[in-house]
């Protein structure tokens, strides 16, 4: 460590860009923060890894399960850093439900996975679920407790007592229909927030509004490619609440699943979010997608909704690929589409020929501008040292920019993968 500084964070993934979220911290003890995943499309790959740095880590904090966070943990096992990975039960049982996906669809495509599935099977003995809102001290000289981040079901702040004090926010999001806001009565002397939507003020309300109008505007089918848990039961939530839709909605067999995963973990939930999930379940309008019936279901007119969200692979590129071609027909892409992939690559106009409508509309699931400046208010506004990480270029640095007007005493820093950062 350099001479003076405290503490050194290195920026393994996930800083400048969004995916492969990685931070690497060295004090009095040696840790990362999360081990994620960067959806690419490359010959004979379908994901980027946190960069290949020198690390001996004592342990790991996972923020939550999102691939981008947690997919490449069992690498890391293989790697031989058998080391504890703490973080909430959601997150524990739900990242080795991700890193089996991330393994079953390099299979799918008859690519060598970048793991062995004994890898999932160790990490699964590592990770080590702690309650919200309770310290513990994975090492002697380090103190952490997580707390609710709004994003996911388990999904967490960490706060990191070390030499320095850190909140890393991880993904953070406030209103969510399932997930209690944010925990904010914390102070850190590090910040790391995120810059998924850069600058921009996204509101919630609006956003279903627009959604639910780009679904109406379809003539016959629609896909909407997503996530099977978080984004697949609010999409479902946002649909059903429209009593005027006129199309059955068909959901991939996943969508379901997670549905009745959620109320595993109820007391992760924000109040009235049991009851959502329960009449999600319980509606007659909700059905699961039969993939023999798909050209029926197809031909009828219907909301097609499961994964993947970049639609990289499983149903939703199966029934894109029957109505790619097809005028009358609308995919409603929504998250983030990452560089490489089918979704950006139609939002990009890069691919001729196709047919189907494609619209991007998007439902708010992480910190905009104006919930990173209440972050700020409450939880920073002492800090030594702000960091935005998981936002695209250029929004990582328009969010530093329009953070650093409101608070111009602050060193505020959209930092690169690859920086090292001396404190
Ligand atoms: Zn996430
Ligand atoms: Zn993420």
């Amino acid at each position: 460590m350099k001479a003076g500084a405290d503490m050194k964070l290195v920026c393994l993934g996930g800083f400048g860009e969004q995916g492969r979220s990685s931070l690497y911290v060295e004090g009095r003890s040696r840790f990362l923060v999360d081990y994620g995943i960067k959806k690419v499309e490359h010959e004979g790959t379908l994901g980027e890894l946190p960069l290949n740095h020198s690390i001996e880590p004592e342990f790991v904090l996972l923020t939550h399960a999102h691939q981008d966070h947690s997919a490449m943990l069992p690498l890391l096992v293989e790697k031989g850093f058998r080391v504890p990975v703490y973080c909430t039960l959601p997150t524990k049982e739900l990242t080795i439900q991700l890193c089996r996906n991330w393994y079953e669809t390099y299979r799918s495509k008859n690519l060598e996975p970048p793991y062995k599935l004994e890898s999932v099977e160790e990490l699964e003995k590592l990770l080590i679920p702690v309650p919200y809102n309770e310290t513990f001290q994975p090492s002697s000289g380090t103190r952490v407790t997580f707390y609710p981040s709004g994003h996911l079901v388990g999904s967490a702040i960490v706060y990191i007592e070390d030499e320095l004090t850190i909140a890393h926010f991880g993904d953070t999001n406030f209103g969510d229909r399932f997930n209690p806001d944010p925990f904010l009565d914390l102070e850190a002397e590090v910040g790391i927030i995120n810059g998924s939507y850069g600058g921009a003020v996204m509101n919630s309300q609006q956003l279903r509004k627009n959604f639910l109008a780009t679904v109406q505007s379809s003539q016959r089918t629609v896909l909407i490619p997503c996530a099977s848990i978080g984004r697949g039961q609010e999409i479902c939530a946002v649909l059903i609440e429209q009593e005027t839709l006129n199309k059955p909605i068909y959901v991939a067999k996943s969508v379901l699943e997670n549905t009745k995963k959620l109320l595993d973990f109820k007391e992760f939930l924000r109040f009235g979010a049991v009851d959502t999930l329960n009449r999600l379940l319980k509606s007659p309008r909700i059905k699961v997608i039969e993939e023999a019936h798909l050209h029926d279901l197809i031909a009828q007119g219907s909301i097609l909704i499961g994964p993947d969200a970049m639609l990289s692979s499983q149903i939703a590129l199966k029934i894109f690929d029957v109505i790619k071609n097809c005028a009358q027909d609308l995919v409603i892409l929504n998250g983030y589409q990452a560089p490489g992939t089918l979704g950006r690559r139609l939002l990009d106009g890069e691919l001729k020929g196709i047919k189907v409508r494609v619209v991007y509309s998007e439902l708010k699931i992480h910190t905009d501008l104006e919930d990173n400046e209440r972050i700020i208010e409450r939880c920073l506004s002492k800090a030594r040292l702000i960091l935005i990480h998981h936002g695209e270029e250029p929004k990582a640095t328009n969010l530093a920019k329009a953070l650093k007007r409101k608070f111009p005493n602050l060193d505020i820093r959209a930092p690169h993968t690859g920086d090292e950062i001396h404190i």
